[in-house]
């Protein structure tokens, strides 16, 4: 599929963050509805070809909980690439209009994106590097998916080197500008499976003042909340504090994860996710 700005009919706009704007548009030719992603980067020419040439490695990147790629191409000053538009949305909406999710869906969601990770991981050796709830997709068929996965490093460098490429799911050693790997990935799971939980971001209670450099500093140097014991269950809280590991050498795998009680009740459980994803405000 040779994808076009030409044939691409913008139909809604859906967001936007990280650099980017994504909007539901309709590929006129084939007429598959897709979700597109536009990102301004201010560089040379040649930088945003390499970009282009490394984002081609999303189309081996085929797994359920991956978001599928369907194509990037440039136009004007901007890269743009189409990705499988994911119905129900992101995590950060849904929990917005939603409040708290229900035990048995977060631990769909923690399988889902564990298998996502591992598999980035294992056959590409990409770790994620980004993340969060609105990383975090669902569809009306009930799957969750992951998308916005740091396949192009040049890409990475050019976000990386603008404010928004800060969030407030980096681990601490990610703001200490040390190695990332993928158990940084793990970090910010366990932030996200927090916030699901509480149905709010799991450090504001004590951060509402602060800038986000001083938030960062905060994950950096002081205790982070712990989930209330006795309002979950005791697997599962402990999976989220084994995840919040703050030395990077103590913090396990995704493969590691997997081996958890926590995890291995999640995976055999059955979860109407249909049912649940079609009574959500929307
Ligand atoms: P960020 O992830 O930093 O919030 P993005 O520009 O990546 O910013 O995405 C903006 C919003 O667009 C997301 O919060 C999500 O709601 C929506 N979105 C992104 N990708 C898709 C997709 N494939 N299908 C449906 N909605 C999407
Ligand atoms: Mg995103």
């Amino acid at each position: 599929l040779d994808l076009r700005s030409e044939d691409l009919q913008t139909l809604e706009e859906l967001g936007a963050g990280n650099g980017g704007t994504v909007s539901r548009v309709i590929h006129l030719p084939t007429k598959s509805i897709m979700a597109r992603k536009v990102i301004h980067i201010d560089a040379q020419p040649a930088v945003r070809k390499q970009i282009l040439r490394e984002l081609q490695i999303m189309h081996d990147c085929n797994h359920p909980n991956i978001v599928s790629f369907y194509g990037a191409f440039l136009h004007d000053s901007e890269i743009s690439y189409c990705m499988e538009y994911m119905d129900v949305g992101a995590l950060d909406g849904i929990c917005a209009k939603n409040g708290a999710f229900p035990m048995d869906v977060i631990g769909l969601i923690t399988v889902s994106v564990l298998k996502g990770l591992s598999y980035l991981y294992t056959n590409h050796k990409i770790v994620h590097r980004d993340l969060k709830p609105s990383n975090i997709l669902i569809n009306s068929t009930g799957m969750v998916k992951i998308c916005d996965f740091g396949v192009s490093g040049q890409l990475v460098n050019s976000i990386a080197n603008t404010f928004v490429g800060t969030s407030n799911y980096m681990s601490p050693e990610r703001i200490r500008g040390w190695n990332y790997g993928v158990q940084s990935d793990v970090w910010s799971l366990g932030i996200t499976l927090m916030e699901l939980a509480l149905g709010r971001f799991p450090l504001d209670a004590e951060c509402k003042s602060l800038t986000i450099l001083e938030l960062l500093q905060h994950i950096v140097n002081e205790p982070l909340p712990r989930l209330p014991r006795g309002e979950f269950p005791e697997d599962f809280c402990n999976f989220v504090d084994i995840c919040l590991a703050k030395n990077v050498e103590s913090r396990p795998s995704p493969d590691l994860l997997a081996k958890h009680p926590y995890y291995r009740r999640a995976e055999r459980e059955t979860v109407d996710m249909e049912h649940w994803v079609s009574h959500l405000h929307k």
